[in-house]
C-alpha cells in the first residue's frame, strides 16, 4: 500500500480474521509567519488498530471501537455518495467550550451535503457542547481518544454518519486549522480558526470555518484522487490528495491564501473536476 490511499484491508477464513488498517490524515497549515498556507500531510501513519482472532466470524461494526468508523481517510467515500449501502447521514458536531460553529457554517455544511450525496432517507445534523479536551494543544492521538470517548452517533444499519470536532486545542504540530482522520471523522481547531478570522484585515469566521471544514469533508468523500477515482487527471502532484486548480474548494492553499483572501467572503466552490469525480462514485 503505497501513496495516499486509504483502505481498509480486509482478510479471514471462517474464524479467523486480520484487519490492518492504513490511516492516513491530512492537515491544513495555517502559517502565520508568511500568512500563507501551506498544507502537510503528515507522512503515511499506519495504525494497527485491531489484529485479532476470534472463534466466530462475527467482529463489531459499530460504536466506540467498531471497524465501520475507524477505518483510513477516503475509504468510506462511496458509502457517503451513493445510496447503497446507506441511505441516510447524521452529521454528529461537538464543540469545545467557546467554539460553537457559527450557524451560517452549519447551513453550508448541510447544503454541500444536499447538493453532492445520495441520501433518500434524509440528512440529519445535531450539534452539541461538549467538554474541554483540558490542554492547551493536542496530539493526533489526544483528538482519537476524544472522539473515542465522546462520540455519540455510529455508522450502523441504513445509517452512516460523520463525526466534527470542533476543539478548543491548538494542534501540536503548528497552527493547524482542520484534519480529517478516520474515514468519517474530521476535526477542526477552534481556537486557531477564532484567531485568524473574523477581525480587521481578516476573513469572515463563516469564510474561515465554513471552507474548512466543506475542504475536510472533501477529503473524507475521497478527493482527491484519495478513495475517489478521476474522471480526468487533476490532482496536484506536488500536493497529493489536492486539486490542481487554484479556485476549487480542495486546492491546497485555499484554507490560508483562498479564505484570508480580503476581496470577497465567498466560500470556495468545488470545480467541475471534482464534481465529476464524486458524481462518478455514487455522488451527485
Ligand atoms: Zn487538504
Ligand atoms: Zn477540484
Amino acid at each position: 500500500m503505497i501513496g495516499l490511499s486509504s483502505s481498509f484491508l480486509g482478510s479471514g477464513s471462517s474464524d479467523s480474521y486480520t484487519f490492518i488498517f492504513w490511516h492516513h490524515f491530512f492537515i491544513s497549515f495555517l502559517d502565520t509567519k508568511s500568512t500563507g498556507m501551506r498544507n502537510y500531510l503528515i507522512g503515511a501513519l499506519l495504525f494497527l488498530v485491531a489484529a485479532c482472532k476470534k472463534e466466530t466470524n462475527s467482529v463489531i461494526l459499530s460504536g466506540p471501537v467498531g471497524i465501520n468508523d475507524h477505518r483510513g481517510v477516503g475509504a468510506s467515500a462511496a458509502e457517503l455518495l451513493a445510496d447503497q449501502t446507506y441511505t441516510s447521514l447524521t452529521v454528529e458536531i461537538q464543540f469545545g467550550p467557546g467554539m460553537q460553529l457559527q450557524e451560517q457554517s452549519v447551513v453550508n455544511l448541510r447544503t454541500f451535503l444536499e447538493q453532492r450525496l445520495n441520501k433518500p432517507a434524509g440528512i440529519t445534523v445535531q450539534s452539541k457542547q461538549v467538554a474541554s479536551i483540558g490542554k492547551a494543544t493536542a496530539s493526533l492521538s489526544d483528538i482519537t481518544d476524544f472522539t473515542d470517548k465522546n462520540r455519540t452517533v455510529y455508522t450502523d444499519g441504513n445509517k452512516i454518519t460523520v463525526y466534527v470536532y470542533v476543539t478548543d486545542a491548538s494542534f501540536d504540530k503548528g497552527n493547524v486549522v482542520g484534519i480529517a482522520y478516520r474515514n468519517t471523522s474530521v476535526c477542526l481547531f477552534g481556537k486557531t480558526i477564532q484567531a485568524n478570522s473574523g477581525g480587521i484585515n481578516q476573513a469572515s469566521r463563516v469564510k474561515v470555518e465554513s471552507g474548512v471544514l466543506l475542504h475536510e469533508i472533501g477529503h473524507i468523500l475521497g478527493l482527491v484522487n484519495n478513495g475517489t477515482g478521476m474522471v480526468t487527471s487533476h490532482e496536484d502532484a506536488d500536493n497529493r490528495a489536492h486539486c490542481t486548480s487554484t479556485n476549487c474548494l480542495m486546492y491546497y492553499t485555499i484554507e490560508t491564501t483562498g479564505l484570508m483572501n480580503m476581496l470577497n467572503n465567498n466560500i470556495p466552490q468545488l470545480d467541475a473536476n471534482c464534481i465529476n469525480d464524486l458524481r462518478a462514485n455514487g455522488g451527485k
